[in-house]
């Protein structure tokens, strides 16, 4: 994004204050901030809009793989370390099929691939992409499989060949899915960026040496291709963090177009290709395809995504409301917690295992843990006296018992005053929960 200044000076300098602003310096500085569009300025001229466009493009392009419902983005990241800011496009799992599998077996494979999912936090985890592999080598063959996978599934698909032949009979025969094309390198690059031009899908430039896949972009982006991705051929994984670093910092750091692109990583099969798609997933991978996952595999791959790629400002978060647990009645007793998910989920997990029914009232704390938000006031008596009403908490439950974490004890006294219930306390930790409610 440019400076302020930069911004100002190709502004028209009138001060008239029809951006809302009273003077250009003033909207120049909300601009910068992202406060404010340059549209909102309706004398700036087309060359200071198209040059102000180019260099507040993001240093990583956004490419996207796919269409409709199901597309997967990546790049448009603007940060080296997540603390900065946030990671914004989470890498994108991918898991190979074989173009010689029978329907049958892509059927069951595909099926496989859909399992691979778990919820955790209130969020889906699970593979993003389905990549062909054309081990046939057989142009038509690599197009028949990628008609049928197309039909069988609305995931984003990547296509991978190294023959030019192979992937322009796929690539047509899927344009529309707008597939990523995987598998240019130095000598046949030409014939890729035709074909990805043609169907007008991504394209995925493979090489050794940074220095050569530079140039590899700066020809596909003659030819006519923008959205491209690197295919970083590595030997290992130092070599894996060194060169994506470097692209990161190029890109963000130094505003280097050249290598402004998202990461593919080829992690291939085994415990190697797990490490292999972790290290991926904290240093800058977009993609990282794998031959094969097993369960224990995929899950901890997944955590390990879902923590670099949570806004560290925003913890996950769950709807404010009373929410029942263990089919309860009239009679039985409220608890509350707050909507941090990570929270929220452990006490509801603890309480569907103790088998007794409750209500689980959950208090907005702009997603702070229950210590947390009780020490900055964000969880006091007259909170959850509010929440309760809000949700009609006692129009569900008429036990008039409230039971609050023990954390809190020292509420128990002024919330008894304000809701009028019996308070309860409850066990310092959730794990307590499953014994104590039995024994409520
Ligand atoms: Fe300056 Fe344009 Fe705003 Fe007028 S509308 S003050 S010219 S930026």
């Amino acid at each position: 994004m440019p400076t302020a200044i930069e911004i100002f000076k190709l502004l028209p300098k009138k001060n008239c204050g029809k951006c809302n602003y009273p003077t250009c310096l003033a909207f120049a500085m909300h601009i910068a901030n992202s406060k404010a569009k340059l549209e909102d300025c309706p004398f700036i001229s087309e060359e200071a809009k198209a040059s102000l466009a180019a260099s507040a493009a993001p240093p990583i392009r956004l490419v996207k793989i796919g269409h409709g419902a199901r597309v997967f983005e990546m790049g448009d990241e603007t940060e080296l370390y997540r603390h900065e800011k946030k990671f914004f496009h989470p890498t994108g799992y991918a898991l190979t099929i074989p173009d010689s599998s029978t329907p049958e077996e892509m059927r069951g494979r595909l099926g496989r691939i859909e399992a691979l999912s778990y919820e955790r936090v209130g969020q889906r985890l699970g593979i993003d992409l389905i990549a062909l592999n054309n081990d046939s080598d057989d142009p038509s063959k690599f197009a028949e499989s990628a008609r049928a996978l197309s039909d069988l599934t609305d995931q984003p698909i990547v296509l991978l060949s190294d023959s030019a032949a192979s992937m322009r009979s796929a690539a047509a025969s899927v344009a529309a899915k707008r597939p990523l094309l995987c598998g240019a390198v130095k000598d046949n690059l030409a014939d890729f960026v035709a074909v990805a031009k043609e169907a007008g899908c991504p394209l995925a430039i493979r090489g050794k040496e940074l220095r050569e896949l530079a140039e590899m972009v700066a020809k596909a982006r003659a030819g006519g291709v923008e959205d491209l991705v690197l295919d970083l051929e590595v030997a290992t994984l130092k070599e894996l963090v060194e060169k994506a670093t470097i692209i990161r910092r190029h890109s963000v750091k130094k505003s280097f177009r050249g290598l402004g692109y998202p990461i593919l990583v080829r992690a291939g099969a085994g415990e190697g290709a797990v490490l292999k798609g972790m290290i991926a997933t904290m240093k800058y991978g977009s993609i990282v395809i794998f031959e094969d996952l097993k369960d224990s595999e995929a899950m901890p791959l997944f955590v390990l995504r879902q923590n670099i790629f949570t806004d560290p400002q925003v913890p996950i978060q769950v709807k404010p409301g009373i929410y029942p647990v263990n089919n309860p009645g009239e009679q039985a007793p409220i608890l509350f917690t707050t909507n941090f998910s990570l929270t929220y989920f452990t006490v509801l997990a603890d309480i569907e295992k103790s088998k007794m029914p409750a209500w689980l009232q959950v208090v907005d704390t702009e997603g702070l843990s229950v210590m947390t938000a009780y020490s900055a006031s964000k969880l006091t008596p007259e909170i959850v006296a509010k929440a309760l009403e809000d949700s009609g908490a006692n129009t569900r439950s008429r036990s008039g018992q409230l039971v609050i974490p023990g954390m809190v004890t020292r509420m128990s006294g002024k919330l008894q005053e304000v809701t009028g219930m019996k308070i309860i306390v409850g066990p310092k930790e959730s794990s307590g929960l499953p014994k104590f409610l039995k024994n409520l």
